[in-house]
């Protein structure tokens, strides 16, 4: 097992009516700008919530932030804390809205242009950004116990990320009750985007630490026992409750620690994110089978590991076995009504592969993957495979 530091500060509070209690996590005398989304917390009652349990604060608003956070509304939200003395930041929504308000969160006491923060990146040491908690209402990204975030910029079609350990949320609020009105394909996103994130970090040549793996697989195993029950009409506390749990877990730190990571389907994602605006987690879906198929060898033993514990494949050669893992997380993408061929969400995918290999170039990318050995080329090959 590699060595490892681990410290995740977020507090949690999990389960239903806990969005009450959040004026007690934030100081009296804050000055706070809630941050949410296009306004789906308008519809299901959660701005009325979080409005209600913060009636005895000082507290502004910003809204409109839209999925795939931009830079451009962001900027304008941290001129909004500067002229406005805002020492508070709470975001309510999904990754889109907490990744924006780590973005504010660290920019708010950057002294260079904004946009450096992602193109150097610039990482937000502890104490060096704004304190901010979150009301999560869409379970997927983990963005609420993590201290990553990812920002789009429409005018130069990128997509970059960016964090530092200064950007845990101080407290996160999970409250399962939120699941009820999301939309199907929005809980398809989320499960797809929690399990490619366990997959990121376990997907790697076989490893020594045995806790961590089999703490991913469970992670694997709860999201493909809570998803046929989240995808359904009637509402179930306990599987929102689970799905929402594997999500957070999937992405606070813990199965990375000790372990090399991959990362590679998330870098190449982004990408077709910034070029045709498919839904984060489908992109996931469409690099991570051609992925693995494309870096078969150092993956198979994994692969196998993952058939064998996770689907229960025990017949066959380690190639057999690694070959069908790859075709049951095809078919699990494909429960979800998730397509995982780049030709089923555009049909412009002409020179796509050459402009993502060259942006990878320009942006000395230049080795990506468990092994950090991973081209430009490599990622050119990989995406042609996907379409
Ligand atoms: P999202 O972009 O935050 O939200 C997607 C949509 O769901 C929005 O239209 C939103 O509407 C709606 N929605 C949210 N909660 C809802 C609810 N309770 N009921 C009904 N509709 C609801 O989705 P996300 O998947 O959570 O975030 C995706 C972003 O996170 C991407 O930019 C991705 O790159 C990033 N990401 C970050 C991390 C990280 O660790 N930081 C990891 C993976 C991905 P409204 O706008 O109207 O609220
Ligand atoms: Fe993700």
């Amino acid at each position: 097992m590699l060595n490892f530091e681990f410290k995740n500060p977020t507090k949690i509070l999990f389960g239903k009516g806990e969005i009450a209690k959040i004026s007690k996590e934030i100081p009296q005398d804050a000055r706070i700008l809630m941050i949410y989304g296009g306004g789906s917390i308008k519809n299901n009652g959660i701005y009325d919530q979080v409005k209600d349990a913060l009636k005895n604060h000082d507290m502004h608003e910003f809204g409109g932030v839209p999925a795939n956070p931009e830079y451009e509304v962001l900027v304008k939200a941290l001129q909004y804390i500067k002229e406005n003395n805002i020492n508070y930041l709470l975001a309510v929504g999904g990754g889109s809205v907490i990744d924006g308000v780590k973005f504010l969160s660290a920019a708010a006491n950057y002294d260079g242009e904004p946009w450096e923060i992602l193109t150097k990146p610039v990482r937000t040491m502890e104490g060096k950004g704004m304190p901010f908690g979150t009301v999560l209402t869409l379970p997927a990204t983990g963005s609420e116990m993590n201290s990553g975030y990812v920002i789009s910029r429409r005018e130069t079609n990128e997509k970059l990320s960016s964090g530092g350990p200064g950007l845990f949320p101080q407290f996160s609020v999970l409250d399962p009750e939120v699941v009820r009105s999301i939309p199907k394909n929005q809980i398809a996103n989320g499960i797809a985007d929690a399990y490619t994130h366990v997959l990121e970090q376990y997907m790697t040549a076989p490893s020594s630490a045995d806790l961590q793996e089999r703490i991913a697989e469970s992670i694997l195993i709860s999201l493909q026992n809570a998803a046929p029950k989240v995808m359904a009409d009637d509402f179930d506390y306990d599987a929102a409750a689970n799905f929402m749990w594997c999500c957070t877990m999937a992405l606070n730190g813990l199965i990375q620690k000790g372990v090399i990571t991959d990362w590679a389907v998330h870098a190449i994602g982004h990408e077709l994110t910034a070029h045709y605006g498919i839904d984060h987690a489908r992109t996931l879906a469409v690099i991570a089978p051609s992925h693995y198929r494309y870096n078969f060898e150092t993956k198979k033993g994994k692969l196998a590991q993952y058939a064998e514990r996770v689907w229960g494949i025990s017949e066959g050669s380690t190639e057999e076995k690694a070959e069908k893992a790859i075709t049951r997380l095809e078919e699990f993408f494909h429960s979800l009504e998730i397509n995982t061929k780049l030709s089923e969400y555009t049909e412009d995918f002409a020179g796509t592969a050459e402009k993502i290999e060259r942006t990878f170039t320009d942006r000395n990318w230049l080795g990506l993957g468990e092994n950090k050995n991973l081209t430009p080329k490599d990622v050119y090959k990989i995406v042609e495979m996907s379409y």
